[in-house]
């Protein structure tokens, strides 16, 4: 047992989401496994027990998703609805705000999408232009663009990154808005994405959409601590993602080593199949470890430090899972590609953790200026 790295209880929820994975597995029904998911309180772990939560963090959160990624079916609305809606709504949100949202977000009937990303911005999200005015009845007027935003056709709402105009200064600062997903204005348009995945992604246009007061998600002046609040559970739950899809691929991989035998022995005796294998193992260890301490600071309220780790963390995860699912395509041979043995189609999904939420190089960038203090380039 590690007791520094985790509780027993960590252990224990480990070995029952594992078990759960197993009983459904690669191919399952993911909105089957959400509502049993949820019903065992998998999904608001991290929630306020008040608000039907576990009481619990990022730290449990995390590991429900990366077992079931490493069990075939990873829920990926878990990274958006109660790691980044949930968290921003539990930490931010007015007393009705986490009322009317928190206990659906924990027993998995309502689900919250997430849009930050525009197409004129992309990674430089200080670009974002989707903005909000007052209107005369006080409510909010929002118009912009949105794109890659996934699963806003299943969600009952998405939480929008928009920007207000500062009354003193005048400057555009970022604020969250609530936006339920019939809400006139609001659409939707699918992109073709080449992903075998249950959550789809969409650009979405918000053309004059009328909201009301209480849609804007905490104070209109907390501007980026509250945005960050959200995005440390988010790079945190993407590098779970990585690792339970790392971990899957490489099982799948080992299986295979073992078994297959062309020569005197099985594949998995040559050390050319054998040390990549253990390499994969290593350095998704080596992420999950830095995984652990980005949701440990975050759990203990170090936001700034947590910031650092939970970069790394999505880095080192992102990497892991990218080489993991290459090599154990490799060890399969010709199987590697095909459809029955399922893994050709997770290379394309390994590459989502390295391009989202925040790319390899703008996570190099980060620590490039802000923990090497090198100068920027751009
Ligand atoms: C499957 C999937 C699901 C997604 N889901 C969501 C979601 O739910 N909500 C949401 O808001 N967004 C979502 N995204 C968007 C994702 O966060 C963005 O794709 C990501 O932030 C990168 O932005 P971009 O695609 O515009 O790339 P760009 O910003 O155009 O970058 C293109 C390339 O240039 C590099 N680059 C850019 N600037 C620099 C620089 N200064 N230095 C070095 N290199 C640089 C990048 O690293 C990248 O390799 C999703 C994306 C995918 C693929």
């Amino acid at each position: 047992m590690n007791l520094i790295l985790e509780t027993e209880e960590h252990t224990q929820l480990r070995s029952a989401v594992a078990a759960l994975g197993r009983r459904h597995g690669r191919g399952c029904d993911p909105e089957a496994l959400w509502t049993e998911a949820a019903k065992l309180g998998y999904l608001g772990v991290n929630l306020p027990e008040e608000h039907g939560g576990g009481g619990g963090g990022i730290a449990e959160l995390s590991i429900v998703l990366e077992e079931l990624g490493a069990a075939g079916c990873p829920l990926l609305m878990m990274i958006v609805s109660p790691a980044i809606c949930g968290t921003v709504i539990a930490r931010f949100g007015t007393e009705e705000q986490r009322r009317t949202w928190l206990p659906g977000l924990a027993d998995g009937s309502r689900t919250m999408a997430f849009g930050i990303t525009e197409p004129d911005a992309g990674s430089n999200s200080h670009r974002i232009t989707t903005t909000a005015r007052r209107a005369d009845d006080g409510g909010w007027v929002l118009t912009g663009r949105k794109v890659f935003i996934s699963g806003v056709d299943i969600a009952d709402a998405t939480l929008v990154v928009g920007r207000t105009e500062d009354a003193r200064t005048g400057k555009l600062k970022a604020c969250l808005f609530i936006v339920p997903r019939e809400t006139p204005g609001f659409t939707r348009s699918r992109i073709d994405m080449e992903l075998h995945a249950h959550e789809k992604q969409f650009e979405l246009v918000l053309d004059e959409v009328r909201l009301p007061a209480d849609a804007l998600v905490g104070d209109e002046d907390a501007g980026l601590l509250q945005l960050f609040a959200g995005l440390n559970p988010e790079r945190i739950m993407t590098a779970a993602f990585a690792i339970g899809m790392g971990r899957y691929a490489l099982d799948r991989a080992l299986e295979y080593a073992r078994d297959r035998q062309v020569w005197q022995t099985p594949i998995g005796a040559h050390q050319a199949i054998a040390h990549p294998l253990a390499q994969a193992h290593i350095e998704l260890e080596l992420a999950r470890l830095m995984m652990q301490k980005a949701a440990a600071l975050y759990d203990a309220g170090d936001d700034v430090a947590a910031g650092e780790a939970a970069n790394m963390a999505k880095y080192a995860a992102g990497e892991a899972c990218v080489k993991a699912v290459d090599q154990a395509v490799h060890t399969l041979g010709g199987n590697g590609l095909t459809r029955e043995y399922g893994l050709a189609s997770l290379v394309t999904a390994a590459r989502v953790s390295r391009i989202a939420p925040v790319s390899r190089e703008m996570i190099l960038n980060y620590v490039s200026h802000q923990t090497l203090g090198l100068p920027k380039s751009y």
